[in-house]
Formats: structure tokens, C-alpha cells, sequence
């Protein structure tokens, strides 16, 4: 298994400044990205051509603490910017693995051990990068993991059945995608479109989109009031989901209905995203409830993490930095406990793995 001073789970601003830093400080370290890309979550978040901002929070005197990433002081249309800090990460040669989904940390006696969908990384501090936007993944009887949650290149999806799940504008935009790879290669097998409810919904200018990709040829078979019911691997040994497109259910308790099963490597599924609370409760370090009074940013009942003012979780040697902990966590300073205020911004990210390095540079040193 290797080794590394570091590892840091997230190639977002808050990873990327952080592998740079451990890199320029001589610590040994990888960063670890689930999506196709370093940078994957802002590639899937903005709308295409958004203008970035080196937004600051006003009352923060601090400057941008790795200049080298910093956006443009005139903004630059999100691709660009996404461009720039590729180039960066390969010229600087950082280490980074994609494709790789963090899952767990297990403690040994002088390790900690980062558990991922590509195996086990030792680690002596580990550094949570991993933003706000967890995508949700589907609840069924049995296992749905192979299930995809974004799309990475819709021609994988050529001459293929595909079912995509949601029924949101990022569901749309997915289909979008697949009809237009499919009308280049010339396949006219059909996309499902499954939702839960009967109407799905979308906003104006999706919809022309969509509108447009139908009128040119677009194979599309909506399925509302689809249920998505079992995970299971059949006996040919391959992963299938088995979704319910409707059902009838008869006064005696008997419920008929029809139902298909797609191998899962076909399906994909855009459900929203949730916030990093349940890899928290996961991996147990400790949030703690905003009683009445008590917080300003956040609201009575909301659960906030419980870092040190250097971003360290109560789970020793971890620490969470970057869009994970916004808007606000629970600070420890001088023996109490008050709400941080944390705007979800680049900067914030950036200057969080600034000061999470410097302080596991002096504890390793
Ligand atoms: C539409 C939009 C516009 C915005 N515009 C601006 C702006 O103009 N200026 C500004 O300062 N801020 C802006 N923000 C906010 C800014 O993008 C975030 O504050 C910033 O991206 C947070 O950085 P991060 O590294 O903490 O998280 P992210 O950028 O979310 O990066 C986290 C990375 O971790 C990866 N990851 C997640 N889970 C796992 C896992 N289990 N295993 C491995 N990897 C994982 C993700 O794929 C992702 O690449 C905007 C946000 C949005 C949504």
C-alpha cells in the first residue's frame, strides 16, 4: 500500500492549493478526484460561459494565499479558468489520481488508511476537500453504487439503451448530451427518462434545447411515476437496476405492474446533491446541532462540523476545508465553541488548505 504524508481527497480549489503547498513544502502527498478531471466539481456546477469572480468576503483582510490560482481580476468565462489550472496542476507536476472516490478512513496504530473505490492509501494526515456537492445516490433494495451520477462522455452511451434518472434541467442537459452523440454516430436507440412524479421539470431554455435535439431526430421515451425498486447482479454476473413503470395495486394487497431492468452501467442518475453530513457521520467526526440562539448563519437543528481553528475534525490527523464546511462550522477557540462564518468561495478554499498545510508542515516537521 503507499505511503504519503498527505493525502487530500478533492481536486477543487481547496485541493489543488493544498497539493501545490504540500508539493512546494517537500511533503509527500497525492490528491485523490473522484470526477474525469482536477477541478470536476466547478466543471459540473457552472453553467456554461459563467464568468468567475476572485470574490472575497468583505470583513477578511487576508489576501489570496496561492496567487498561482487565483481568478483573474477580470473575470474569465469558467472554461478558461478550468483550462488554466490544468495546465497548472500538469506543468507544476502535481500528484493526482482521477477516477478514484474516496470512501472511508480507518485508523491503524501510526496510520490513518484512506479507503477509496480504487483501494487503500496510508496516510499520516488526511486533508477533506470534497465541496458541498455530494451527489445523491439512488436508495434501492440491494446495491446501486456502478450507477453513474454525472456524465463524463455521453458516447459512451452509442448504440446503447440508456435510462436516465431525474427529472431536473441536470437530467435534461444529460439527455441532451446523449441525443446529440447518438445523432452524430447516427444510432437511433432510444434514452429513457425516468422521474418519481408525473411532471418532470425543467426551465425554458433547457426545454428548446431538448425541444431542438427531439425535432432533429432524438429518440426520447419518457417514463413518469418510475420508481427505481432493486440493485442486484443477475447470474451472468452483471450489475442491474430494476425500475417499476408503473403499478397497479388491487384492494386485496396485490400490486401488478411492469417494471425494466437495465445493466447499470447504462443508467445514469441525476437525483440533486447533498451536503457532506452523511461522509461525516461516516467516517465519525463529530457535528454538533445549532440550538435556538445559537447561530446566525446557520438554522436551529442544522448539524455543523466541529473543527479546531486549524481546521482540524475531532477525528485527529483530519482535517475539512473548502466548500465541505460552508456556509459555517463549529469553531473550537479557547476552550469554547462559537459558529465560524464560511462563505463558499474560492477563496475560502484556498486560504483554508494555505493554513491547513502550514500547520501540518510545523506537526510533521
Ligand atoms: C454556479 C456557481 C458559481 C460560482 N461562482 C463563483 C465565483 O465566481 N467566485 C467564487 O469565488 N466562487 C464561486 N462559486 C463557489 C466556488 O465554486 C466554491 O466555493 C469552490 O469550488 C469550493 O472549492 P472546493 O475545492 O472546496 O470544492 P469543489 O470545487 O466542489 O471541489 C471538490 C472536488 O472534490 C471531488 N469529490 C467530491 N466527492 C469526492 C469523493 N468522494 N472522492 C473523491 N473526490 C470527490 C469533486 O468531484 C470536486 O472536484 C460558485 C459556485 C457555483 C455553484
Amino acid at each position: 500500500m503507499e505511503s504519503f504524508d498527505v493525502v487530500i481527497v478533492g481536486a477543487g480549489p481547496a485541493g489543488v492549493a493544498a497539493a501545490y503547498l504540500c508539493h512546494r513544502s517537500g511533503l509527500s502527498y497525492i490528491m485523490l478526484e473522484q470526477g474525469k478531471t482536477v477541478f470536476q466539481g466547478i466543471a459540473s456546477t457552472y453553467p456554461e460561459g459563467k464568468n468567475v469572480y476572485p470574490s472575497k468576503p468583505k470583513d477578511n483582510p487576508e489576501p489570496f494565499l496561492v496567487e498561482e490560482l487565483r481568478p483573474p481580476d477580470k473575470p474569465v468565462a469558467v472554461e478558461k479558468y478550468i483550462q488554466y489550472v490544468q495546465h497548472f496542476v500538469q506543468h507544476e507536476n502535481l500528484n493526482v489520481q482521477t477516477e478514484v472516490s474516496f470512501e472511508d478512513i480507518k485508523d491503524t496504530r501510526d496510520h490513518l488508511v484512506v479507503r477509496t473505490s480504487k483501494g487503500d492509501f496510508n496516510a499520516r494526515k488526511v486533508v477533506l476537500a470534497f465541496g458541498s456537492n455530494i451527489p445523491r445516490e439512488l436508495t434501492v433494495y440491494g446495491d446501486a453504487k456502478m450507477v453513474a451520477t454525472s456524465l463524463d462522455d455521453p458516447r459512451k452511451y452509442v448504440g446503447v439503451r440508456t435510462l436516465v434518472i431525474g427529472g431536473g434541467n441536470t437530467a435534461a442537459d444529460v439527455i441532451i448530451s446523449i441525443l446529440k452523440a447518438k445523432r452524430e454516430a447516427q444510432d437511433t436507440q432510444p434514452v429513457y427518462w425516468s422521474h418519481v412524479a408525473e411532471k418532470f421539470d425543467v426551465n425554458k431554455e433547457t426545454a428548446q434545447r431538448l425541444g431542438e435535439e427531439i425535432l432533429l431526430g432524438g429518440n426520447i421515451r419518457l417514463l413518469p411515476g418510475a420508481i427505481p425498486r432493486i440493485g442486484e447482479v443477475d447470474e451472468e454476473g452483471v450489475d442491474r437496476l430494476v425500475i417499476r413503470i408503473n403499478e397497479f395495486r388491487q384492494p386485496d394487497g396485490i400490486e401488478i405492474y411492469h417494471a425494466m431492468s437495465f445493466p447499470m452501467k447504462s443508467v445514469i442518475a441525476c437525483i440533486g446533491y447533498q451536503g457532506p453530513l452523511p461522509i461525516f457521520d461516516k467516517i465519525g467526526v463529530q457535528t454538533i446541532a445549532c440550538a435556538e440562539g445559537v447561530c446566525t448563519v446557520a438554522k436551529e437543528g442544522d448539524r455543523l462540523i466541529l473543527l479546531t481553528a486549524e481546521y482540524e475534525s475531532t477525528r485527529k490527523g483530519v482535517y475539512v476545508i473548502g466548500g465541505a464546511i460552508s456556509p459555517s462550522f463549529m469553531k473550537i477557540c479557547g476552550g469554547s465553541i462559537q459558529e465560524e462564518k464560511h462563505p463558499n468561495l474560492i477563496y475560502t478554499a484556498i486560504n483554508d488548505a494555505a493554513h491547513v498545510v502550514d500547520s501540518i508542515r510545523k506537526k510533521l516537521a
